[in-house]
């Protein structure tokens, strides 16, 4: 059984508050636990809840794949408790391009005078891994994740988890080209169960519309470009991700309605949000 649990669902910056008390508030953390294999994509802020439901279970084993270090997608590491356990062994997954490993990107933000512990003094047992896009990493029998590129300044890794005949695709922080599909992603995503992708703007955002800025070459896609993504690779479940920081709850629902109308089976990622995939490879929601 795959259980997916959404800990942080929003794009770029946290934003609290009544206006997105419904939805949530955090940055980018997703579980998937996999009959027991923990992985956990991003370390955004969302993560340190995670980190609390943990806090009393070690020795863990915990499998952390990062889609790239921008700062939404990295900032709730110092946070995570499971990484002050001693006993607890965290393995760290990212690409390695010329700025650097997950690794120097990890100690980098945690270096004085920004922050007051040292990556290198964490209690815990920690794992660098770096990937490259077309690989395939088999982190436990039966429990594959493979990894593609997608479109985004700096680089991003979009990634997919194989257990038990079921798959889910995470695909945040990459761009569409309008008009056309990802390939790239329409192959990685292939029928799979949940299809999780970057649908932080509604077209008409994403055109500059709204404010008169485009967001053009931002790095970021629309639900318009997920839902026929999510067509052309007959996924189960499309699932919405990476909301706009400006998007109130109002908003993300108006976003959600209109997905549907795209691609049926739709929904907008909330915090707290747990997707079961049983033994038919069907979506749940479970809380
Ligand atoms: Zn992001
Ligand atoms: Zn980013």
């Amino acid at each position: 059984m795959i259980r997916t649990t959404f800990w942080g669902v929003r794009g770029s910056i946290p934003t609290p508050g009544p206006q997105t008390n419904h939805f949530g508030g955090n940055t980018s953390c997703v579980e998937v636990d996999c009959g027991g294999t923990r992985i956990i994509f991003d370390a955004g802020t969302g993560i340190r809840q995670l980190g609390a439901t943990l806090a009393k279970k070690a020795p863990l084993t915990l499998h952390i794949f990062f889609s790239h270090v921008h700062w939404d997608h990295i900032q709730g590491f110092p946070f995570f408790v499971p990484a002050f356990t001693p006993g607890n062994t965290l393995h760290l997954y990212g690409a390695a391009n010329s700025r650097g490993t997950i690794e120097t990107a990890m100690a980098g933000q945690m270096e004085a005078p920004n922050f007051p512990v040292k990556l290198s003094d964490l209690p815990s047992t920690l794992v660098f891994h770096d990937v490259a896009p077309g690989q395939t990493i088999e982190v436990a029998p039966d429990v594959k994740v493979t990894a593609a590129a997608g479109t985004h300044p700096g680089g991003v890794l979009v990634y997919r988890v194989d257990h038990a005949g079921s798959s889910v695709v995470y695909a945040t922080d990459t761009e569409h080209k309008p008009g056309r599909l990802d390939r790239r992603i329409v192959e990685l995503a292939k029928g799979a169960d949940i299809f999780i992708y970057d649908s932080m703007y509604t077209p008409e955002e994403y055109d500059g519309c709204v404010s008169g800025t485009p967001r053009v070459g931002w790095g970021h896609s629309t639900f318009e470009a997920g839902g026929a993504i999510a067509k052309a690779a007959g996924v189960g479940q499309y699932v919405l991700f990476h909301h706009d920081p400006d998007q109130d709850d109002a908003a993300v629902r108006e976003k959600e309605r209109r997905a549907r109308e795209v691609f049926e089976n739709a929904m907008c990622a909330y915090e707290g949000l747990v997707l079961e995939l049983g033994e038919r490879g069907e979506a749940q929601a479970a809380g």
